[in-house]
């Protein structure tokens, strides 16, 4: 697999044509003909996000440039799982030729949980290239990290999960639809103030320096330039390290790693890197890239070894 971040430019390309054309659902007259014959398919409009693919491995895998159906669902659960990833997906490039009776339901599902209060937010946006987007409900204020798609099934959804209270910008590429959720739930964006523009000039927190932010006491919010230069990730009760663009596990190298292509400055960002070590954690959230959950000290141990090779091409 080559890095989510790999093409980004040209990805963000495809993503301004399928923007514009406002797609809502696969065309059967684009399905790749890498696909497996049956219900489920992916057509040509995919931009190579991977999110399908870490999704629903057993489903979708990447064929050639693109994702394609290598195995059609056999199981219920396999079947509402690809369905999700069909709604997860950023360019309506995945579909189904059956009508589900169940897409309600489906919708639902979304933020569905990945561990104790924490959430993956599906429906991912081509504004920000298919980043995954995370909730974290909690009694003093929920918070979502990164932008989603903003869609009435999902917005409905974190109504019902209390709404949102901080809307948490790791970056300034996976801000997506950030002014609609802040104008919908009145919620309070923060985004480092060396990575808000034009778009973003609006944003209610902006953070400034180097100094690690303490935003409550369960979260920290801590620079991390390199990706760009304001890059920040957040730290939630001392286990879960959401990373944005910073840091993700490589399902192609089993490894940490960060992506060096189209890095605005990589010595920052090793140096970033060695930051890090200084913080205990267990999970590894990112927007592009495999999720990572292992004991802090495996997890100290392979983030050692993700600055060694950083450094070794540095
Ligand atoms: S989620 Fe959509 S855009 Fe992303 S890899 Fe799968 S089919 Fe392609």
């Amino acid at each position: 697999m080559l890095s989510p971040l790999g093409k980004h430019h040209a990805r963000l390309e495809i993503s301004k044509d399928v923007l514009r054309e406002r797609r809502t659902m696969a065309r059967i007259e684009q399905r790749r003909s890498q696909n497996s014959p049956g219900n489920f398919y992916v057509d040509d409009s995919c931009i190579d996000c991977d999110t399908c693919r870490w999704m629903v491995p057993t489903v979708f895998h990447r064929a050639g440039e693109q994702s394609a159906v290598h195995h059609q669902p056999t199981r219920e659960s396999e079947r509402f799982q690809a369905l999700q990833a069909l709604l997860a997906c950023p360019t309506a490039s995945i579909g189904s030729l059956d009508k589900p009776q169940d897409i309600r339901q489906v919708q639902q599902s979304f933020p569905t949980p990945i561990t104790a209060n924490i959430y993956h937010c599906g429906y991912h946006s081509a504004k920000s290239f298919g980043a995954a987007s995370y909730f974290i409900r909690r009694p003093e204020g929920n918070i979502l990290i990164d932008s989603p798609r903003f869609t009435p099934p999902l917005v409905k959804q974190l109504e019902a999960l209390g709404g949102i209270h901080y809307l948490y910008l790791t970056h300034r590429d996976d801000v997506a639809d950030h002014a609609q959720f802040q104008a919908h739930f009145g919620c309070r964006r923060i985004l480092h103030q060396a990575d808000i523009n034009r778009d973003t000039q609006g944003i209610e927190l902006p953070l400034q320096g180097t100094e690690p932010y303490s935003l409550a006491e369960d979260l920290l919010i801590i620079p991390v330039p390199g990706h760009s230069p304001g890059h920040t990730v957040l730290v939630y009760d001392h286990q879960y390290l959401f990373t944005g663009d910073h840091l993700a596990w490589s399902a192609k190298t089993n490894s940490l790693t960060a992506f060096r292509r189209y890095c605005h400055s990589w010595p920052d960002q090793i140096q970033s890197m060695r930051q890090l070590l200084q913080y205990d954690f267990t999970w590894i959230l990112p927007g592009h890239g495999r999720r990572y959950h292992a004991d802090s000290a495996i997890l100290r141990h392979e983030l050692q070894a993700c600055i060694a090779a950083m450094e070794a091409v540095a």
